[in-house]
């Protein structure tokens, strides 16, 4: 049910996981205008934390990342019962043959390439968690 209720205030809750500044604030925008709450960081070992004290509906999940790599935080979160249903989407680099399957071997629960189709990347979400709000295109 959509209602003035989820224009105000959704409970679905993303925490974002990437450490390129850039890619960051676009997902970030991207999913606040469609209405979801948004934790970001740059940090796997945060990110970990996170995912226990805040309760995410879904992570996206940079491979890339300075201290814990993606794909160690993934196998950490889901090794974890307390972590292991929130489903994690990876944010694998364009350029990296194998990372997809990497990805779903460490428990990633799917995965999209860089540069991020936004459409396709809306449509993964919404078929995770669904999508709070669809703010009137063109
Ligand atoms: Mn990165």
């Amino acid at each position: 049910m959509q209602g003035a209720e989820s224009l105000r205030r959704t409970s679905k809750r993303i925490l974002v996981v990437e450490d390129n500044e850039l890619n960051m604030k676009l997902l970030n925008d991207v999913l606040e205008a469609h209405g979801f709450e948004v934790l970001s960081t740059s940090r796997g070992k945060v990110a970990v934390d996170w995912a226990h004290q805040h309760r995410p509906d879904l992570i996206l999940m940079d491979l890339q990342l300075p201290d814990l790599s993606g794909l160690d935080a993934t196998r950490q979160l889901k090794a974890d019962e307390a972590t292991s249903a929130i489903p994690i989407i990876a944010v694998t680099a364009f350029a990296m043959a194998g990372d997809e399957k990497k990805a779903l071997d460490h428990g990633c629960d799917a995965y999209v390439a860089k540069p991020i189709v936004l459409r396709d990347f809306l449509d993964l979400i919404d078929r995770f968690i669904g999508i709070p709000k669809h703010p009137t295109q063109g």
